[in-house]
C-alpha cells in the first residue's frame, strides 16, 4: 500500500491548507464549504455542468475515445481472481456515478441508476501464446481496450479486463468513462481495489467505511449554489481575465487537420537528479508552489514557440474542495485557464510573481466549470481547436506507481501502455509519484516526436537556468543550448565558397571575348550576337562617360524591353555607373517621385521620348552613339560600386531605392549559375519587367555565362496563350517568374514542357500550384529573397510536394537567421523573423539612412567585422533539417503580383482625407479574371479616397499586369 502520507486525501488536505495560507495573504476568503446532503431518494438525477457538457460533446462525436480514463497494472505474483472480481462488484456498489447511465428525458439529459450487481470480469488468457509475444500482445490488447468507446446510455461507466500471461503474472486494465470518472477517481479506484481485494481474499468483510454522499448529491448541490450572485461573481472574474485572449498558435510539424484529431502519443522525460529539489527550494523561497514555478518555465517555452507574450496554459485541477468530496469517484475535475502576460522581458522572480497573481485568482474562482465558462463566454469555435486554450499543463495525483501486498507486487503501467490519445495540442504533465520526470502528451496530428523531445529539452534547460538564477531576464534563460546554436548558426550557414568579387559587366565582356559570335539576346526588334552587345555597349558607355557617368553616378533607364535594352544596362554599367529603371509603363506620377529622389546623371531613353515628366535630367538616345569608338573603356566601376537602384515599397509611403552593389549581383549570379545551374546551351526566357529586381538574374545570369536570353515583350509576358507559344517557340529551357504569372498560365491551359527549369518565387508558392509545376516541367525551384539582398537569398528545389513549400537553404556566402524581437535566435521548428547576413546585403536605400539604419542592423553572428544583417519582416522557421519555411509578416505588407505595398502607402493616400474616419481596404485579387479588386468600406460617403487608392496601387503595378476595379462598399452604420 503506498505510505499514509501520499495518500490523495491526505495531500488535498494539504494543498486546501497552502490555498487557504496563499489565498489569505492576498486577502481572498477561501469558498465557504456548504454541506452536500444525501439525496432522499433513488430518483433520476440531474447531471452537472461537466456531466452535461461531456454529455453535449458525446452527442457531437459519439462513442470517442477522447474521453476514456485508462489505467494498466502488471500483477506479479500469485492472484487471487474471485477476490479481485468481488472487489469490483463492491466498488461498483459503493459508487452510484459507476452504476449510472444517461437517459433523454424531453430532450433533457438524466441520471439513472442501475442497481448493483455482480462485476463482470473480462479475462484473457495469453499463456498459449509463445512467451516472447505474450507481452506485445498485451500492449496490443491494453491499446485496444484504451480507445474502446463507452455507450453512455448503458451501464457501467467502468470496464475490467484480466490478461495472463503465466502463472504469476497478470496485466489488469480498467478504464472508467471520463463522465464517470478522472484522475483522481482512478486514484480512489485503485486504492480501494486494493484494500478491499486483501481483506476479500482473507475472508473478511469490507474494510471500508460507507461514503456520506454520491455524485449526484454533488451534482444536485452544485446547481443550487452556483447561480445567482455567486456564479455571477465567478463569470464576471473569468470575464475580466480571459478578455481578448488569442489562440496559442504553435508552430506544428504539419498542417492542423480542419477537424481536431484525438490521436496522441506520449514523450517522457527523466529530469536530471536534484532538479527537481532545486526547483522546490526555489518555489519555497518564492512563497509559490511547484506548479507555479514549472508553469512560469513552461510559459516561457510557450513564448520562445509561438513569438506570443500573451500565454495561456489550461490545468486540470481536482476541484475536490470539500471533504464529503474526497473518497468519491466521479467527474468533479475542473480546467481552470491560466493566463499569463510574459511581455517585457521579466526576470524569472518577477514572472513567478505574476504566475502566483493568476494562479490564485483562478483558485479563487475555480468553482466554475469550465464548460459553464465556454458556455458563457462563447469564444469563437473552431472544430480544429480546443477552446480558450491549445495547451495544457497538468500536475497528476497519480495513484501510487507501486502497492506491495502479501504475495503480490502491483506495478502501474503508465510509460508501457499508451492509449495514443491526446485531448489538446500539448499537455505537459508532472507526476506527483515520480517527481523526477515530466511528460508531455501531445497530438500526432500536429507534432512528430523529435519535436516533443526537443521542446522537454528546452523546458529543462530553462529550469536549470531558472534555479541557477531567478534574477536572470527570462530571454536570458531560454537561450539555446551551445550545440544547438552552433548547428543554427553556423553548421546551417557554412555556405563560403569562393566568388571572386567582380563587376558584372567585366563578366560579359569576358564571355563576349570567348563565344564573340554566339547568340546573346533576343527580342522583338531582333537579335544580338555576344560581340555586338559588347560594342554597342562599350559605344555607349563612351558617350555616358562624356556626360558624367562613372562610379557613383547613377543612369535611368526608360526603354521598352528590346535589344536596345540590354545595350543600355550594359552601357551604363562599363560607364562606372548604376542603372535606374524606370518601367515606360509606370504612371507618371510614379516615374516623377522617383526620379526627383534618385536624381540620375542622365536618362537613357529610346528617341522619341514621349511622356517623361519634364527635368533638366538630359536624355540619351540609345542611337546618339554612332560616333563613338566601340574599344572598351578603362574599367569604371569596382565590386564595392554600385550596380543598381531599385525602387520598392516605402511604409511612410513613399518608395525608397534600393542600392545594390556589384559583389552582391554577382555573388548571386555565380550561386545560380551552379544551382539551379545555367550553361552555354540554355536558353532563358525573361519575362519580368526590369523595374522588379528579380530582371537582373533573368538578364545577366544566361550573358555571364554564354547562354541566350530571350526578352518576352510587355504585351507577350501579360497574354498566357502568347506566352506559352513564345516558351516553345524560343527553346526555352529556363524560365523564372512569379506564382502569379505562373498559375495565369496554367489556368489558361499551358500543357509544360518537359525539360523546363521553373524558378518560381517574390511570393510564397502554393503547395497546389507548387504540384501543377512539377508536373508541367522538368525541375522547380521555389526562390526566395527581398530586394535588399540582392534577387534571391535562398533556393530550394522542390522535388516531393507535402504540405507546405520549403523556401530551402541560403545560397553561396549568405546566412539567415530566425531570431525573436530581442535578436537570439529561436529553437529548430519554432518561429521567428527572418534575418539575411552575408554578401547579398545590399549597401541600404537611397538617400535614407535612419530607414537604413532601422532595417540593416550590425549582423551580430558575421565573422567579418563590421558586417551587416537585414531585417525582412518575414516570419520564418527552421525545419529539423535545417531547410526553412517561411510565411506571414510581422507588419502588414501585401504583395500583389510580385510587387510589395506597404499599409503605409494606403495610409498616405487616407491621411489626405481627414473626412475618413475609419476605413477599411481590403486588396484581393482575383485570380479568375486577373484583376486586382480593392475594397474600400469607408463610414463616410463618397468616393474620394477610394479614387486615390486606386491611382496609388496602379502606380505600384505595371500597366499590363492591372486592369483593376474598386468596389467601394456603401458607408457602415454608425
Ligand atoms: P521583393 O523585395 O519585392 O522581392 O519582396 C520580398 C518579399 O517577397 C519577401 O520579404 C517575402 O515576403 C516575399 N517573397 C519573395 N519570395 C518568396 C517566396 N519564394 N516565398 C515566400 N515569400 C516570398
Ligand atoms: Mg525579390
Amino acid at each position: 500500500m503506498s505510505q499514509e502520507t501520499s495518500t490523495p486525501a491526505r495531500l488535498a488536505a494539504n494543498k486546501r491548507a497552502l490555498l487557504a495560507q496563499l489565498l489569505k495573504q492576498r486577502g481572498i476568503e477561501a469558498p465557504a464549504a456548504d454541506a452536500i446532503m444525501r439525496r432522499p431518494d433513488q430518483q433520476d438525477a440531474p447531471l452537472s455542468f461537466a456531466q452535461q457538457r461531456l454529455w453535449f460533446l458525446d452527442q457531437l462525436e459519439p462513442e470517442s475515445p477522447r474521453y476514456n480514463v485508462f489505467s494498466g497494472y502488471r500483477l506479479e505474483g500469485t492472484l487471487h481472481v474471485p477476490a479481485l472480481e468481488r472487489s469490483l462488484s463492491e466498488i461498483l456498489r459503493r459508487h452510484e456515478a459507476l452504476r449510472a447511465r444517461f437517459v433523454d428525458v424531453d430532450g433533457q439529459p438524466q441520471l439513472r441508476l442501475a442497481p448493483p450487481g455482480p462485476f463482470a470480469l473480462a479475462l484473457l488468457n495469453l499463456e498459449g501464446l509463445p512467451p516472447t509475444e505474450r507481452a506485445s500482445e498485451a500492449r496490443e490488447v491494453a491499446l485496444t481496450e484504451a480507445r474502446r468507446p463507452f455507450r453512455l446510455t448503458e451501464t457501467p461507466l467502468i470496464r475490467a479486463t484480466l490478461l495472463r500471461l503465466g502463472e504469476a503474472e497478470h496485466v489488469l486494465l480498467l478504464s472508467m468513462h471520463h463522465i464517470a470518472s478522472d484522475g483522481w477517481s482512478m486514484g480512489v479506484l485503485t486504492r480501494e481495489l486494493w484494500v478491499l481485494y486483501e481483506a476479500f481474499r482473507q475472508g473478511q468483510p469490507s474494510p471500508l467505511p460507507e461514503l456520506k454522499a454520491q455524485y449526484a448529491d454533488f451534482a444536485g448541490w452544485q446547481r443550487q449554489w452556483l447561480q445567482g450572485g455567486v456564479l455571477e461573481e465567478q463569470l464576471s472574474y473569468w470575464r475580466r481575465q480571459l478578455q481578448g485572449l488569442a489562440t496559442l498558435e504553435l508552430p506544428t510539424d504539419r498542417p492542423r487537420p480542419p477537424v481536431q484529431g484525438f490521436g496522441g502519443a506520449w514523450r517522457f522525460r527523466p529530469l536530471p537528479a536534484g532538479l527537481m529539489d532545486r526547483v522546490k527550494a526555489l518555489s519555497q523561497r518564492e512563497g509559490a508552489t511547484v506548479f507555479m514555478t514549472l508553469l512560469a518555465a513552461f510559459s516561457t517555452l510557450l513564448q520562445r514557440y509561438s513569438g506570443h507574450d500573451d500565454i495561456a496554459v489550461g490545468s486540470l485541477i481536482a476541484n475536490r474542495t470539500r471533504s464529503e468530496l474526497e473518497g468519491l469517484i466521479g467527474f468533479f475535475a475542473n480546467t481552470l485557464v491560466l493566463r499569463t502576460d510574459l511581455s517585457g522581458d521579466p526576470t524569472f522572480r518577477e514572472l513567478l510573481r505574476r504566475v502566483r497573481n493568476v494562479a490564485l485568482g483562478a483558485y479563487a474562482h475555480q468553482d466554475v466549470p469550465f464548460e459553464k465558462l465556454v458556455e458563457e463566454l462563447k469564444p469563437a469555435r473552431h472544430l480544429s481547436r480546443s477552446p480558450l486554450f491549445q495547451v495544457a499543463f497538468v500536475l497528476q495525483n497519480a495513484p501510487a506507481a507501486e502497492v506491495r501486498l502479501p504475495g503480490l507486487t502491483v506495478s502501474s503501467g503508465s510509460g508501457w501502455i499508451d492509449s495514443r490519445v491526446s485531448k489538446f495540442d500539448l499537455t505537459l504533465n508532472m507526476d506527483d509519484s515520480k517527481p523526477g520526470s515530466i511528460s508531455f502528451e501531445y497530438s500526432t496530428d500536429l507534432f512528430d516526436a523529435a519535436t516533443i523531445d526537443r521542446m522537454a529539452g528546452h523546458l529543462q534547460t530553462l529550469l536549470e537556468a531558472a534555479v541557477e538564477d531567478p534574477g536572470r531576464r527570462i530571454s536570458e534563460l531560454s537561450r539555446l543550448s551551445g550545440a544547438e546554436r552552433q548547428q543554427i548558426l553556423r553548421d546551417w550557414n557554412a555556405t563560403g565558397r569562393v566568388v571572386p568579387p567582380a563587376a558584372v559587366h567585366d563578366l560579359f565582356a569576358a564571355q563576349a571575348r570567348l563565344t564573340p559570335e554566339a547568340v546573346a539576346v533576343v527580342a522583338d526588334d531582333g537579335s544580338l550576337t555576344y560581340g555586338e552587345l559588347d560594342r554597342r555597349s562599350n559605344r555607349l558607355a563612351r558617350r555616358l562617360r562624356g556626360l558624367g557617368v562613372g562610379p557613383g553616378a547613377l543612369a535611368a533607364v526608360y526603354v521598352e524591353r528590346s535589344t536596345g535594352m540590354m545595350v543600355a544596362l550594359f552601357g551604363i554599367l562599363k560607364a562606372g555607373g548604376a542603372y535606374m529603371p524606370v518601367d515606360p509603363a509606370y504612371p507618371l506620377e510614379r516615374i516623377g517621385v522617383m526620379l526627383e529622389d534618385a536624381h540620375p546623371t542622365v536618362i537613357v531613353a529610346q528617341v522619341p521620348v514621349a511622356g517623361l515628366p519634364t527635368s533638366d535630367t538630359p536624355i540619351v538616345g540609345l542611337d546618339d552613339d554612332a560616333t563613338e569608338s566601340d574599344a572598351p573603356l578603362a574599367a569604371g566601376a569596382g565590386p564595392e560600386d554600385l550596380a543598381y537602384v531599385i525602387f520598392t515599397s516605402g511604409s511612410t509611403g513613399r518608395p525608397k531605392g534600393v542600392q545594390v552593389p556589384h559583389r552582391a549581383l554577382t555573388n548571386l549570379l555565380s550561386s545560380m549559375r551552379d544551382a539551379p545551374g545555367l550553361s552555354e546551351r540554355d536558353v532563358l526566357l525573361a519575362v519580368t519587367t526590369l523595374a522588379f529586381d528579380i530582371a537582373g538574374l533573368e538578364l545577366f545570369l544566361p550573358l555571364m555565362t554564354g547562354a541566350r536570353v530571350v526578352l518576352a515583350s510587355r504585351e507577350t509576358a501579360g497574354d498566357p496563350s502568347a506566352l506559352a507559344a513564345l516558351i516553345d517557340e524560343s527553346g526555352a529551357t529556363v524560365m523564372q517568374a512569379t506564382p502569379a504569372t505562373w498559375r495565369m498560365l496554367i489556368d489558361s491551359g499551358w500543357a509544360g514542357r518537359g525539360g523546363l527549369r521553373v524558378l518560381c518565387g517574390g511570393e510564397a508558392l502554393p503547395v497546389q500550384l507548387a504540384g501543377e509545376l512539377r508536373a508541367r516541367s522538368g525541375e522547380l525551384w521555389n526562390v526566395y529573397g527581398p530586394t535588399e539582398t540582392t534577387i534571391w537569398s535562398t533556393a530550394e528545389r522542390v522535388e516531393e510536394v507535402g504540405s507546405t513549400v520549403s523556401i530551402g537553404r541560403p545560397i553561396a556566402n549568405t546566412s539567415v537567421y530566425v531570431l525573436d524581437a530581442r535578436l537570439q535566435p529561436v529553437p529548430r521548428g519554432a518561429r521567428g523573423e527572418l534575418y539575411i547576413g552575408g554578401r547579398g546585403v545590399a549597401r541600404g536605400y537611397l538617400d535614407r539612412p535612419e530607414l537604413t539604419a532601422e532595417r540593416f542592423v550590425p549582423d551580430p553572428f558575421g565573422d567579418e567585422p563590421g558586417a551587416r544583417m537585414y531585417r525582412t519582416g518575414d516570419l520564418a522557421r527552421y525545419r529539423s533539417d535545417g531547410r526553412l519555411e517561411c510565411g506571414g509578416r510581422v507588419d502588414h505588407q501585401l504583395k500583389l503580383r510580385g510587387f510589395r505595398i506597404e499599409p503605409g502607402e494606403i495610409e498616405a493616400v487616407l491621411r489626405t482625407h481627414p473626412e475618413v474616419r475609419d476605413c477599411v481596404v481590403v486588396v484581393r485579387e482575383e485570380h479568375a479574371d486577373r484583376r486586382l479588386v480593392a475594397y474600400v468600406v469607408t463610414r463616410a460617403e463618397g468616393t474620394a479616397p477610394a479614387a486615390e487608392l486606386r491611382r496609388l496601387l496602379e502606380s505600384r503595378l505595371p500597366a499590363h499586369m492591372v486592369p483593376s476595379a474598386f468596389v467601394t462598399l456603401p458607408a457602415l452604420p454608425r
